[in-house]
């Protein structure tokens, strides 16, 4: 028996994807592709309980490092979180 993958489009990137696909976390409802909801999670991550120094610090470092291994659409993603996390961080001084 062959097994046929069916292809998907992600509304997101606008990327075909085989396999699961992720919630978006936008409405809860959009279906997107996993490396999507990889950066859309990270997104929540990075963002959420930002309000003292060092917790942004924190998490532009963590940022930091996953920009470094990243490519495409989520390292764009990368890139404007820490603009805001670097926005935040200016208000805070
Ligand atoms: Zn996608």
């Amino acid at each position: 028996m062959v097994k046929i993958e069916i292809r998907k489009k992600c509304p997101r990137c606008n990327e075909y994807y085989t396999g699961h696909p992720a919630l978006s976390r936008a409405d809860n409802k959009t279906k997107i592709c996993s490396k999507c909801g990889e950066s859309e999670a990270m997104i929540s991550f990075a963002l959420c309980n930002i309000n003292s120094k060092e917790i942004i610090n924190d998490r532009l470092n963590v940022i930091g490092s996953f920009i470094s291994g990243s490519s495409g659409l989520i390292h764009l993603h990368l890139i404007k979180i820490k603009d805001i996390l670097l926005e935040k961080l200016e208000k805070e001084e």
